[in-house]
């Protein structure tokens, strides 16, 4: 199941058109997207028991373009992301593998849809397409057994970088270069992980004007989504609605000789199989 967080209510994307939760639900779930997520086991399985009329007949592909598509989750309580998680990108990027998993945050206030404009702050501007985990049960030291029991879905993400701000300092300290408005752009809707098989196991790829930088698969993360789940658990409380960005894949435009950086106009579409894709502008 999709679910989209369309006009600030949660909406049940499906092929013949969307289905607003709440009031399809008469009222036994709530229209933020927040609340869904907690209990998304049940909207699931509400779902697929009821198979509710559409309230309206937009598409999947019209969805994803709509000017009232939100970001898929709002205000979470945590964004966690991990840098150097695929084995390619780590060798383009000149670094060993990490033995433990690097971690930083993309501030809140950074998330955005997966149609937003972005303003390109630096001429070090970059892309790295990214597989975001949403959690939905609470949780502290989760097994790596009972880690996807704490996903509630998968979003596509963008984690733009100002490689500059990024690594300006010693030590550098990610956060504020990952942190400019709209640097993180997720979407368009959360796949619940249900429809998920094996989070490990999904091609992601990133076009910048067309051309394809990125192209690889989930399968070349150093840490797993189970391992990075129960890794951060040890450390912080997972809470319904954190986010993980799980890391690039290799092509990035740092990567690239010479490097390539964003500028206005860019057109960056990323995609992961199964979950959807993100189209983002770059503006002045
Ligand atoms: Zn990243």
């Amino acid at each position: 199941m999709r679910v989209a967080n369309l006009n600030g209510r949660a909406t049940i994307v499906t092929n013949a058109g969307c289905v607003d939760v709440e009031s399809a639900s008469h009222g036994a779930f709530s229209h933020e997207v927040g609340r869904v997520i907690e209990r998304l086991d049940e909207v699931v399985a509400w779902f697929e028991k009821t198979s509710p009329a559409v309230t309206e007949t937009t598409t999947p592909d019209e969805v994803m373009r709509d000017p009232r598509l939100g970001p898929a989750v709002i205000a979470p309580s945590q964004v966690f992301a991990i840098g150097v998680n695929y084995r390619a990108h780590a060798a383009e990027m000149g670094l060993t593998p990490p033995t433990t998993p690097m971690v930083f945050t993309k501030f809140p206030s950074s998330i955005t849809s997966a149609n937003a404009q972005v303003p390109i702050p630096s001429s070090t501007t970059d892309w790295e397409a990214e597989l975001v985990v949403v959690i939905g049960a609470r949780g502290r030291n989760v097994s790596l057994e009972n880690a996807l029991n704490h996903v509630a879905g998968y979003c596509v993400g963008q984690d733009f970088s100002d490689r500059e701000l990024q690594m300006r300092g010693t030590p550098a300290q990610f956060s504020l270069g990952k942190s400019h408005q709209n640097f993180a752009p997720i979407g368009p809707w959360i796949t619940s992980a249900d429809e998920i098989d094996n989070p490990n196991d999904l091609r992601i790829t990133c076009d910048i004007n067309g051309h394809r930088y990125q192209d690889s698969t989930t399968g070349d993360m150093v840490f797993s989504v189970p391992e990075l789940v129960s890794y951060l658990s040890t450390i912080c409380e997972l809470r319904p609605g954190d986010l993980i960005f799980t890391g690039s894949p290799h092509g990035v435009g740092q990567g690239q000789r010479p490097a390539v950086f964003l500028k206005p106009t860019d057109v960056i579409e990323t995609s992961i199989s199964g979950l959807g894709s993100l189209r983002n502008v770059a503006c002045a």
